[in-house]
């Protein structure tokens, strides 16, 4: 595991000071925020609780070396909270959350502290559920299972929903990119289309193969050169190397790796026209959408395209869904991105800011609803 500072995809520098994380930039008012830290066991996790209103916050974890606990506080408050706006649009019953564990080096967690963290998740009762994110497979979660009822993203069975999220969240951006396709280039085919994906991991890799399938010139970078060649063996690619991945010449740019990649440093350089990927918080900040508008680049938002995976494990959780289902699910988030993209045509605003007054008038509506029963 590589730590975040190396790469191209910089956190912005965290406005956190010693027992204010009220006052935290990213802070948001979330209802709660759990530290733990275990020492028979190592583990170190944040567990952040955005919202609750719309049901139980629920969020992936996401296992990662962090440059500082400051920085994980920081990505934790952005992830969470993007749950709530991600839940939210997608129309699901769930509020938002998000836990990170804080890994001391590159070598893989003992399945003892998957289990300490199940406790953990078990401790608050049903406020958080949990599921793997970015630094966390399947398997990771089938330990945590043994110690919690509230976990999702677990193996398949028979035609129900659930198993890996990724697929679904591959199959939802694949969408999504056909949407901004037919609204900047006046036409759906992928054929020809030159797209860069940065990160072919889980998403990447099976996004990949969906474009290819579909006509598409592929573009790739990871720093990870196994699964530069995983992919390499299935589809052909052309190679970029992570440094310039985010510049390529091409038509779309796909953003499948870590956050904050759309900074005032990058978006400048960009040459894309579109930019549509699975990364969590691809803007470093809410101004960068603007600066992406201004340079008539059409940002599809982050958690309206990556709705898939969290619409996959929901289904799951509840337990009340077969696979078709999800699909038909997943199959509305191009008409989300129609709506949000329409709008900013119309308004001239940028499409993050409208898809984030989306999200909070929902929470809203459905505060204002219990209000009203109560
Ligand atoms: P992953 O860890 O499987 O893949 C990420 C890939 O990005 C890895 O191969 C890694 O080596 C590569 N990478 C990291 N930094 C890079 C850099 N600077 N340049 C190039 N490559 C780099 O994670 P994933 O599950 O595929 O998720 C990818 C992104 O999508 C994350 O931001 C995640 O939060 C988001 N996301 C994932 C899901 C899901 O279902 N897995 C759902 C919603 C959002």
């Amino acid at each position: 595991m590589r730590r975040c500072e190396e790469y191209i995809c910089r956190p912005e520098k965290p406005q956190v000071t010693p027992m204010s994380v009220f006052e935290h930039s990213e802070f948001d008012r979330h209802e709660a925020i759990h530290f733990f830290d275990d020492p028979a066991t190592g583990l170190r996790a944040i567990i952040a609780v955005h919202s609750t209103v719309l049901g139980p916050a629920a969020g992936g974890c996401r296992r990662w070396h962090y440059a500082s606990g400051a920085d994980a506080l920081t990505d934790v408050l952005r992830l969470s909270r993007g749950m709530t706006y991600k839940n939210a649009v997608a129309g699901l019953p769930f509020g938002g959350g998000k836990s990170v564990i804080l890994a001391a080096d590159n070598a893989p967690a003992p399945a003892e502290q998957f289990r300490e963290f199940g406790r953990r998740v078990q401790s608050l009762g049903g406020a958080y559920i949990t599921a793997e994110d970015v630094g966390i497979a399947m398997d990771d979660m089938r330990i945590v299972r043994e110690e919690t009822e509230y976990v999702s993203g677990l193996p398949q069975e028979g035609k129900n929903a659930g198993g890996d999220p990724s697929p679904w969240t591959a199959y939802g951006v694949f969408l999504g990119m056909r949407a901004a396709l037919r609204n900047v280039f006046g036409s759906e085919s992928f054929a020809g289309k030159r797209i860069a994906v940065q990160g072919v991991g889980h998403v990447g890799h099976e996004l990949c193969r969906l474009l290819a399938q579909a006509g598409a010139e592929l573009y790739v970078a990871d720093v990870n050169r196994g699964n530069l060649r995983r992919l390499a063996k299935i589809v052909p690619v052309t190679e970029v190397a992570p440094t310039d991945i985010l510049f390529a010449d091409v038509d779309v740019l796909a953003p499948c790796a870590l956050g904050n990649v759309l900074n005032s440093e990058t978006i400048p350089r960009i040459r894309a026209r579109v930019i549509a990927g699975a990364a969590n918080n691809q803007l470093a900040r809410e101004i960068d959408g603007e600066r992406l508008a201004a340079r008539e680049i059409l940002y599809a938002p982050d958690y309206v395209m990556n709705a898939g995976g969290v619409i996959s494990v929901a289904r799951e959780y509840l337990g009340e869904s077969s696979e078709d289902e999800v699909r038909a699910e997943v199959g509305r988030i191009p008409g989300r991105l129609d709506e949000i993209f329409a709008e900013a045509a119309k308004t001239g605003r940028p499409t993050n800011v409208i898809a984030d007054e989306l999200a909070r008038r929902i929470v809203e509506e459905s505060v204002s609803d219990q209000r009203r029963i109560a």
